[in-house]
């Protein structure tokens, strides 16, 4: 049964995050994992990439173009796609996670731990603090991941986007704080493979050093996309560059669920599911 973890790391920056995260650089290396460039979607903003990186849509599309719209996706996601399929969703992430894909506005005591198998997170875990620790946040998921096996979960720490906001992305704070998610992420990573997850690394956005981001530039819209397939071996820097575009879409073929028009990326090819 094919599975897939999503570890959307708020704010992860493409060179960062190939300098300064050893763990993943080593399965890249060693071709386990591939290595893309994404040049993202616009606006460089959260809760528009949030429903971007899960509907395989442009923000102009789905209409959550700004943090400040708070609504349900009101186009077909992987949450909703996957739930549909009789498959087993989950999340450790934000609240704008929830607010997104189970209710809205998001109540902090009814939503904040949620195990309904009718919401398209059926076992969420979420958090409403930007200084929340990511390493409380990887055991929440990692818990998800051994009590429930959902078919998709969702990670998202917020770790990087608070310290590159607080400190900028040339200080040693954002840089350091790369290494330590690294370090959290390689045994829960390990664990993960184990259990045949396909394992994908993404941001949603950048950050420059004034600690910003929402613009064009390549320091706030380019993010890495590492890719750790199951059960084949990845295909290490790849050297090509893709688009947020193709996160639904490939993780709906893994998960071996039927496109909907609506995503028009075509899936990393490599990893197409066998028919
Ligand atoms: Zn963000």
């Amino acid at each position: 049964m094919a599975k897939v973890i999503l570890i959307l790391s708020d704010a992860l920056r493409y060179d960062v995050a190939k300098d300064n995260m050893g763990f993943l650089g080593h399965l890249v290396e060693s071709k386990i994992a591939s290595l893309y460039k994404i040049v993202g979607e616009l606006p460089s903003m959260s809760r528009p990439m949030y429903e971007t990186i899960h509907t395989g849509v442009p923000s102009s599309a789905h209409g959550i173009v700004a943090n400040s719209i708070v609504r349900r996706s009101a186009m077909p996601n992987i949450f909703q796609a996957a739930k549909d399929a009789g498959k087993v969703t989950a999340a450790a992430a934000y609240y704008w996670i929830s607010e997104l894909y189970n209710r809205a506005p998001y109540n902090r005591i009814d939503d904040k731990e949620v195990d309904d198998d009718s919401l398209n997170i059926q076992h969420g875990r979420f958090y409403t603090e930007d200084e929340y620790p990511d390493v409380e946040l990887f055991a929440s998921a990692a818990a998800l991941a051994r009590k429930f096996s959902p078919d998709y979960l969702l990670i998202h720490p917020m770790g990087m986007d608070y310290h590159g906001e607080t400190y900028g992305s040339d200080s040693k704070e954002y840089h350091k704080h790369a290494i330590r998610q690294d370090m959290w992420l390689a045994p829960l990573i390990q664990e993960w493979m184990r259990r045949d997850y396909t394992i994908l690394v993404t941001g949603d956005h950048g950050i420059n050093k004034d600690g910003a981001h929402g613009g064009t530039t390549s320091e706030q819209r380019e993010v890495p996309l590492f890719m750790i397939p199951s059960g084949q071996e990845g295909r290490g820097e790849t050297g090509e560059v893709t688009s947020h575009l193709c996160i639904a879409p490939t993780v709906l073929n893994i998960l071996n669920i039927p496109i909907p028009e609506t995503m028009k990326h075509a899936p990393l090819s490599f990893i197409i599911h066998p028919s």
